[in-house]
């Protein structure tokens, strides 16, 4: 075949046509016949040459591209403009499909005849990639369509590049008005302190971060619903940053815990009263035993009086911490250093868990205008934490060091760690990890400590990887003196 072809000479066609090995070449002549395939053709689409010198090159198409005119089209547009190129199946012997790109070209033999050079590309692996990205595509867009979550994506200038049907449907929507909704000026009506805005713009300037924040949110036709809101950089290399948001409506989480708070407070509140009266009737009959000389009856009251003393306590920490939750709450400051509450919520917890090693790093000489007590609760609620979920790990360091014009304190563990999934709630009242539900607790100690440190004007915050440890921080503001204390 190879001496005895179509071109006399040889020349760069014909050397192309006999040595390539991964192009296919056929030859076919101006009406489609093929009058030669190389043998890179041969193997790769299964024919021998007997199967197709001499037949129509419209048997490489399919049936649906030959309903088309393909075929026709493509000698056309060779013999009018020389060359021509296409993408599409090709027929292989055994009618299975390849995807390839054909580049024919119009030449003349030296023998003034004229000849089509038609050299064909596999680019099937390439095809079926591509093809696999829009069917991953049109999945993820399946996936969104059926999440009962909004979500959005924005671009850098907050415009709406997507939004799924939950979105559009949660805040009434159409379709189409998405993309022309004004972002900025759509939240502004719920986010009064623009939370939802920052946490968006700083999650545009760090290149990682995501964040979460909760709004109440209502729209034309529903009533107010409260929203945990996350906000995602997605960013390709070399692409421009776009954020993902991510709506979970959680009214009926929150209306659950307003429940629970409603009860805690009614019983913090009415069963004060009635044991104040029990109180008061034991001291009595207490009384009168002692006239009446039943001494043998004054153990037992004694020990009824010791109980309700105890209830009684009991139900003024559930009040306290009642007022904590609601947020009523006004920091009773005195002036003190930072020394005396670690040192002494160190000294509560070590006594109860010997086997710990508590040690102190930093300098915490720093004079404090705040709440005592309530500070010794936050620094012993991270401290019985570390203790709660050690894992058999018993060093927990407690710190203090200096950041701009605040203290930062840190307590920190070796123990379980907290899943990054959890991260973002553990502040939350009546939070509790999935991990940790078996050890006991209510998920209030850190809430509390937050509502105790946002009452000074400072912040909670943690860092945690699991397996290897937690460390929990609170800040406050410095100087706290007497006199330039934030009110
Ligand atoms: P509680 O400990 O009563 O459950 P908290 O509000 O103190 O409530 O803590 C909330 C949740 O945070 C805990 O249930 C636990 O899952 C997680 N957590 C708190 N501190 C730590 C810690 N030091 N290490 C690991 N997980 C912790």
């Amino acid at each position: 075949m190879a001496n005895s072809g179509k071109f006399s000479s040889p020349d760069y066609y014909r050397s192309l046509f006999a040595n390539a090995k991964m192009n296919s070449v056929l030859i076919i002549d101006p009406n489609g016949i093929i009058l030669e395939a190389n043998r890179a053709f041969l193997s790769s689409f299964g024919y021998s040459e007997a199967d197709i010198v001499g037949e129509n090159f419209s048997i490489l198409f399919t049936q649906a591209d030959q309903k088309k005119d393909l075929p026709l089209r493509e000698l056309r547009t060779v013999i009018d403009e020389g060359q021509s190129f296409d993408n599409n199946y090709l027929v292989n012997k055994n009618k299975t499909l390849t995807w390839v790109s054909g580049e024919s070209l119009l030449l003349t033999n030296d023998r003034h005849e004229k000849l089509i050079l038609k050299v064909i590309q596999n680019i099937h692996a390439q095809k079926e990639s591509e093809f696999s990205i829009i069917r991953l595509n049109n999945f993820n867009e399946n996936i969104l369509g059926t999440i009962e979550d909004g979500v959005i994506v924005l671009d850098e200038n907050l415009k709406i590049l997507k939004a799924n049907r939950s979105f559009t449907q949660i805040f009434n929507f159409s379709d189409k008005d998405v993309s022309k909704i004004d972002f900025k000026a759509f939240i502004s009506t719920f986010d009064i302190n623009s939370e939802l805005y920052n946490a968006i713009l700083g999650v545009f300037q760090s290149k990682s971060n995501i964040s979460r924040i909760q709004l109440e949110m209502d729209s034309p036709g529903m009533e107010r619903r409260t929203f945990d809101i996350s906000c995602t950089q997605l960013a390709e290399e070399g692409e421009q940053t776009r954020i993902l948001l991510i709506f979970h409506d959680i009214t009926a989480q929150k209306q659950f815990e307003k429940q629970r708070e409603d009860i805690l407070n009614f019983v913090a509140h009415e069963f004060r009263n009635p044991l104040t009266n029990v109180i008061l009737n034991i001291d009595l009959v207490d009384e009168m035993l002692k006239e009446k000389n039943l001494d043998e009856f004054r153990g037992f009251m004694e020990r009824t009086r010791v109980n309700a003393q105890r209830l009684k306590r009991l139900i003024n920490e559930l009040y306290k911490t009642t007022k904590l939750i609601s947020g009523n709450f006004d920091p009773e400051r005195s002036v003190f250093t930072l020394e005396e509450v670690i040192d002494e919520a160190i000294e509560s917890v070590q006594q109860v868990h010997r086997q710990f090693t508590i040690s102190k790093k930093g300098d915490p000489q720093v004079p404090l205008f705040a709440d005592k007590e309530k500070l010794i609760q936050v620094i012993t609620n991270y401290l019985t934490n570390a203790v709660k979920y050690s894992n058999g790990n018993y060093d927990i360091e407690v710190g203090c060091f200096l950041e701009g014009d605040s203290v930062v304190v840190s307590v920190r563990d070796y123990g379980k760690g907290i899943p990054a999934k959890d991260l973002p709630y553990i502040f939350n009242r009546f939070y509790r990890a999935q991990k940790t539900k078996n050890l006991e607790g209510l998920g209030l100690g850190l809430f509390l400590s937050r509502q105790i440190v946002t009452a000074h004007g400072g912040r909670t915050w943690v860092e945690s990887e699991e397996g290897k440890g937690s460390t929990f921080y609170f800040s406050l503001l410095l100087p706290v003196s007497e006199e330039q204390a934030p009110e």
